[in-house]
């Protein structure tokens, strides 16, 4: 065999040519002089085959990424190393470079591109919804019969924001559009029904109480029948909290946990420990707050009592000795709480 166009017939052949005339016209890599993308100027997202991929990645990454996007590289070339770099950026211009050394047939190529990428600034779909407020949720975090107490509103701030930050790496709408302060207690309106859902776990986790939830339509598109709804979700956190004396069926008993679930008890007289789920929770009644509680003196102390003030009568007050109040010392001001007309100290 022998190349048509050098006549040289000593080389590899590439179909009808040697390869050194091949490969006089021969490119291993494509990419385009210009290329266009467009990119979320809030978020950086980039519109990609009919979707917004990829925000919150810097602009230089994007720009990086949209130049490996448009490279097309022969499939017969081996051990291939790209080199990609913006030059610089002209206005919404960058200037890119791509150094390129690829092995065809065991010979070493480079080659050399200069390419523009343009970017075009937009507003992606989620990034217009957020700038116009829009929200999907509203989350209500009331205190039954009671206030939220300052530390309360701390916490649930917290958790909030602190979902919500995680959840916007993967939900663009996890935002906190507006907190409103009411006397009856704190509203979060937030972007994404989906954020607010683990917001309200992660609230419910913490405080506990009844969660309710309430859609609303509040608009119909008649030509497509597709229907917008918002939701409204309250958590209502109980009226006790931890320390707190209620009572359950015939159980006196001081408020020692709240989760989730459920509450838990520990029982004044048995200090046997029990649970009520929050289904049964508007059973649960509320006989003092731990900073009501009465406070006594401590009189005396023997193996098998204790000896208290009474603080209606000021006489002396025999208490059952208990393991718990083995370090109660005489002269010790402790709290006590009145139940069926017997004291009980709260430790
Ligand atoms: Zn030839
Ligand atoms: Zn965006």
């Amino acid at each position: 065999m022998f190349c048509p166009e050098c006549g040289s017939s000593d080389k590899e052949m590439i179909g009808d040519i040697c390869i050194d005339c091949f490969l006089k016209n021969y490119q291993f890599l494509e990419i385009p002089q210009h290329i266009n993308i467009t990119v979320c100027k809030h978020c950086n997202a980039k519109y990609y085959k009919g979707n917004w991929i990829d925000e919150n990645i810097p602009e230089e990454e994007v720009i990086y990424r949209t130049l490996e996007d448009n490279i097309h590289l022969d499939d017969k070339i081996e051990n291939e190393i790209i080199d990609l770099e913006i030059r610089q950026m002209r206005g919404t211009i960058a200037e890119c470079t791509i150094d390129a050394i690829g092995e065809f047939k065991g010979r070493e190529l480079i080659e050399h591109y200069n390419t523009e990428v343009q970017i075009k600034n937009s507003t992606c779909p989620n990034c217009s919804k957020i700038a116009s407020g829009y929200y999907e949720v509203v989350i209500q975090l009331r205190a039954d019969d009671r206030e939220l107490n300052p530390k309360e509103k701390e916490d649930a701030d917290n958790i909030v924001n602190s979902v919500l930050n995680k959840q916007y790496k993967k939900d663009k709408l996890a935002v906190l559009q507006e907190k409103a302060k009411l006397k009856e207690g704190t509203d979060y309106y937030i972007g994404s029904y989906k954020s607010g859902k683990k917001v309200i776990n992660r609230l419910r986790d913490h405080f506990g109480g009844i969660i309710k939830e309430s859609p609303r339509l509040i608009s119909e598109d008649k030509s497509t029948g597709k229907k917008l709804y918002r939701v409204w979700i309250s958590i209502r956190i109980p009226k006790f909290q931890l320390g707190d004396i209620i009572k359950y069926q015939n159980n006196i008993g001081q408020v020692i946990d709240i989760n989730a679930d459920k509450s838990l008890f520990c029982d004044l007289k048995t200090d046997k420990h029990f649970s009520v789920s929050w289904a049964h929770y508007e059973e649960v009644e509320l006989i003092e707050k731990k900073e009501d509680f009465q406070k006594t003196m401590v009189i005396s102390k023997f193996s098998s009592t204790l000896q208290i003030l009474n603080p209606e009568t000021y006489l002396e007050y025999n208490i059952e000795m208990k393991d718990k109040y083995k370090n109660i010392n005489i002269g010790d001001e402790i709290n006590i709480i009145k139940v069926n007309n017997e004291f009980y100290p709260l430790i």
